[in-house]
């Protein structure tokens, strides 16, 4: 009789090979984003391309196929080994339907795109990209048409279930109308509210000086330094090439402390729930099923639900009065929440604040759904990005540097993949909220040891993030998806003066 052992042994060495290349693939696109001279760039780029080309080749292999689906039909695999089979055989449907040089294609055609927008964000040059993009979103409607099963409706439907399987277009629909609402309703009061809080000005400091409380910032959050780094780029991100090998990025704003302050605890927060999966379950491939919206949970829960707490605030106090200096050094606790918690409508999605931020999100998901879709050409989309943050956040976008070219994500080739932020924040406050059940996250936030809060985090959720997103939330809370948590979140720390936030 076959065994789940001896089916996953043999897939073993093939999964041991295609964990190689994504290894090799992200050290070089870590790279590309922080220290390759801007010459050595598509030199790099072509080597990502060609090591991507193995990986696919890989998935092409009649032989792993074979094994694939022979794993795949083993009645006796676990669960977790389940989660990873049927993610396997998603990807081998796709890649045995699109012939490689189409994949390489596409892969070498998102490379040039995301370069040529580097070049373009700053100048706001939205013409030069636009042929780069147009090709890029015709390929990513190929792509879906590819991926579309029968239980998807659209188009979109099909890209969106790479990232947050169980989610549709028409569950955001309801989710992001809803929030929008009460977001747009509500903004008023959030700022009438923050009229009455202590205020504290913003001095510029220098990049070195926010270099140091970045490094302090990890270490308070939990971050383990042996099995991970901190670097600069343009775009704050996360990269995890092996198991012990954490990166994250922040970037300065010598003139805002804020933002990379709660990039570094945003990332940081991405890197500790990966330093947080038990070394056990390294071996059986299945680490990497954490979907983005699971990630985006942990992160934005160490941003924001610890990061801009009441109960946090003396601690990162501490650190700015050591790292920074100047008016931290007489600044009280209430003007530094006041400061971190400040409410107004901007234009950058990276520098928004807490109340504003899914508003930003749900831009961008309405927009990238109807381009896939069809419903927008992206020539419309800038005017049509512009229209809309008129519209939600009651602001004018002065050029497309701040405006549709802001971020990476479209030219990347990233569609599907904006609402997980914002399902992050959601699943965060519900977390939160089942977490204070059992143990009393104030209090290790005001203590400043946030090992308690990690514990539970790393009992309750991070040992079933395998699972699709809507599993997983009702596995580590109990209760299926309840947008009802996040709202109240928002309301107890924003329109209410709040006791608990
Ligand atoms: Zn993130």
């Amino acid at each position: 009789m076959q065994t789940s052992e001896n089916t996953f042994e043999k897939l073993k060495p093939y999964l041991e090979k295609k964990r190689k290349l994504s290894h090799l693939i992200s050290l070089l696109n870590y790279d590309v984003e922080t220290v390759s001279p801007e010459k050595a760039i598509d030199a790099e780029n072509d080597l990502i391309s060609d090591l991507y080309g193995d990986y696919i080749a890989i998935e092409q292999d009649p032989e792993y196929v074979r094994l694939v689906r022979e794993a795949s039909e083993d009645k006796n695999v676990n669960e977790r080994q389940r989660c990873l089979l049927n993610s396997l055989l998603k990807s081998i449907d796709y890649t045995s339907k699109v012939p490689a040089e189409t994949l390489r294609e596409w892969n070498k055609l998102t490379n040039k795109c995301t370069e040529v927008w580097r070049k373009c964000k700053q100048k706001g040059d939205y013409e030069t990209v636009l042929p780069y993009f147009a090709k890029l979103v015709e390929a990513k409607k190929e792509e879906a048409k590819f991926k579309k099963k029968a239980k998807h409706k659209t188009l979109y439907d099909a890209l969106l279930d790479d990232y947050e399987e169980g989610y549709s277009e028409e569950v955001l629909d309801k989710i992001f109308g809803d929030l929008q609402n009460f977001l747009t309703k509500n903004l008023k009061v959030a700022l009438q509210n923050q009229e009455k809080l202590p205020t504290a000005e913003i001095k510029p400091h220098p990049k070195h000086e926010q270099h140091d409380l970045s490094l302090d910032v990890l270490q308070l959050e939990g971050f383990d330094f042996s099995r991970g780094c901190l670097g600069e780029s343009e775009h704050p991100f996360t990269d995890w090439p092996a198991q012990f090998d954490f990166r994250v990025t922040t970037h300065y704003y010598p003139e805002d402390w804020r933002m990379s302050l709660f990039s570094v605890l945003h990332e940081g927060g991405h890197a500790i729930h990966g330093q947080m999966w038990p070394k056990t379950h390294y071996g059986d491939f299945v680490n990497s099923m954490a979907t983005n919206a699971i990630c985006e949970t942990h992160s934005r829960f160490f941003e924001n639900i610890v990061g801009r707490s009441g109960e946090f605030a003396p601690h990162l106090l501490k650190l700015c009065k050591k790292d920074l200096g100047g008016e931290f050094l007489t600044m009280e606790p209430s003007a530094f929440v006041a400061a971190i918690r400040h409410v107004e409508p901007s234009l950058v999605r990276t520098e928004a604040d807490e109340y504003t931020y899914c508003l930003h999100i749900i831009i961008r998901y309405e927009l990238e759904r109807d381009l896939i879709n069809g419903v927008l050409s992206v020539e419309q989309l800038p005017d049509r990005w512009n229209e809309k943050y008129r519209e939600y956040l009651g602001i004018e976008v002065p050029n497309n540097t701040l405006g549709v070219l802001q971020d990476t994500h479209w030219f990347s080739g990233l569609f599907g993949y904006f609402p997980s932020y914002a399902l992050g924040n959601l699943c965060g406050a519900q977390l939160f909220h089942a977490m204070g059940k059992e143990i009393d996250p104030e209090h290790a936030m005001s203590t400043g040891d946030l090992k308690p809060i990690r514990d539970w985090l790393s009992e309750h959720d991070v040992a079933c993030d395998y699972l699709p997103p809507n599993l997983w939330i009702e596995r580590s809370t109990g209760e299926a998806l309840n947008p009802q948590y996040f709202l109240d979140y928002l309301r107890f720390r924003y329109l209410q003066r709040p006791k608990r936030f």
